[in-house]
């Protein structure tokens, strides 16, 4: 095939890095290598049973055919429910729909809201898919950084300053994917104060909110601020909440017009999620929180534990998460230091030295947008961690 057959969409994208690396990790793993695959971000809970009897059902049932392509009014009702308990807020069905993940329902979201010319403010670091999915919708992602020694904390009066009348949207994620740092009341307040000044959208990535370790309740822009309903989307889904990631399940709430015109997107590409995917998520929404609240408690333990094994470690620092199941330590004391001629320039050879040396999967901050870190996903049993960062250390030791 010639270069020139792809078109420029296609020639311009890359492959997920996070997905890329877990899919080179495990086909090491099944060659025999004895790797430690903190790459990918998907819990290694299995999927409760109450859920899986739930699809089983739907197959017995014979519900196997195309359902409406927002979803179905089960599900549509078992998210509203969840938004009116977790958050206080009150959708009807029209400001909902169902798409095949929480990665879908944005590429959509952002296939039906941005054009060319548009921008979208994103803080730093970043989930790797955010600017991706901006610039296949032909927009321009804006970063914006957040530093470490604020806790990854939104500094909202630089934010304003980055805001021109060609904002269409900012993109919030709290608990962060790759720094697990949860925004502030007060920046939720603050952001909520300058979205009510301008004309732009904000899109609240809510993925990880039921996973944090200081027992409050999820909170975001929205529940602080109800008034906003015209500008906020709620974008969230079963995947990391009920360790469903396969099941391909997300959703979006938002104002009725653009969830309509989002829909039709939808209709012209993957039509309806599964069926049987849909009857699991409603069993999962409306049944108890029990699972999560064990999973929450092995996911802390794990994270007080790698914490501290990363800050032992000379040179390495690391903001306490204070959610999702990921670790995000400046590495960058260790750059420009080598090894058997090898030189660790950056984020990617680093990460590319800890898997041939140390047989170690993690993911180079750079995807994230942070090249002086790296990230680990702590998704993974307790020896692994213990196992993976004696590796690491000893990796990190013999670099001069
Ligand atoms: N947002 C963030 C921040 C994530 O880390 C993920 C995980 N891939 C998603 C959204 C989407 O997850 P999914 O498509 O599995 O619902
Ligand atoms: N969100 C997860 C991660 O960051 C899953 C992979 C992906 O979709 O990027 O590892």
């Amino acid at each position: 095939m010639s270069k020139g057959a792809l078109s420029r969409r296609a020639r311009k994208i890359k492959p997920s890095p996070t997905l890329s690396i877990d899919a080179k990790a495990k086909a090491m793993k099944s060659a025999g290598v004895d790797i430690i695959n903190f790459g990918v971000g998907e819990p290694d809970f299995d999927t409760p049973g109450y859920i899986k009897k739930a699809a089983v059902k739907a197959i017995q049932d014979g519900f196997t055919k195309y359902t409406p392509v927002g979803g179905i009014v089960e599900l549509k009702d078992a998210v509203i429910k969840r938004l009116k308990d977790d958050h206080g807020l009150s959708y009807s069905r029209q400001e909902i729909v169902i798409s095949c993940g929480g990665k879908h329902a944005l590429y959509n979201l952002a296939q039906a809201l941005f054009d060319k010319g548009d921008e979208v403010i994103i803080p730093a670091p970043y989930w790797v898919s955010y600017p991706p999915i901006v610039e296949l919708a032909g927009a321009k992602p804006v970063i914006i950084e957040t530093r470490e020694e604020d806790g990854f904390d939104l500094d909202v009066s630089a934010l304003e300053k980055m805001i021109t009348p060609r904002t269409k949207a900012i993109i919030l994620n709290s608990p962060s994917n790759p720094t697990g740092s949860v925004f502030s009341a007060k920046t939720l307040r603050q952001m909520g104060n300058l979205v009510q000044n301008h004309n732009c959208y904000v899109i609240s990535d809510d993925i990880y909110e039921k996973i944090r370790f200081d027992g409050k309740k999820p909170v975001n822009l929205l529940s602080l601020n109800p008034k906003l309903k015209e500008k906020v989307f709620i974008l969230n889904g079963v995947s990391k909440t009920y360790a469903m990631t396969g099941w391909r399940i997300g959703y979006l709430a938002g104002p009725a017009d653009i969830i309509s015109a989002l829909t039709n997107i939808q209709s012209q590409s993957t039509s309806n999620p599964t069926s049987i995917a849909q009857k699991a998520a409603v069993a999962a929404l409306n049944g108890p929180d029990s699972f999560i609240t064990k999973m929450v408690s092995v996911f802390k333990e794990r994270r007080d534990y790698i914490v501290k094994r990363l800050k032992a470690i000379p040179d390495v620092t690391c903001v306490k998460p204070q959610g999702a199941f990921y670790a995000f330590p400046n590495v960058s004391a260790y750059y420009f230091r080598g090894y058997k001629g090898r030189k660790i320039t950056n984020s990617i050879a680093l990460c590319d030295y800890l898997l041939e040396e140390a047989r170690l999967a993690v993911v180079p901050g750079v995807a994230f947008g942070d090249d002086r870190h790296i990230r680990f996903s702590f998704a993974t049993s307790m020896e692994n961690i213990a196992k993976g960062m004696d590796r690491f250390k000893e990796a990190l030791k013999k670099l001069s």
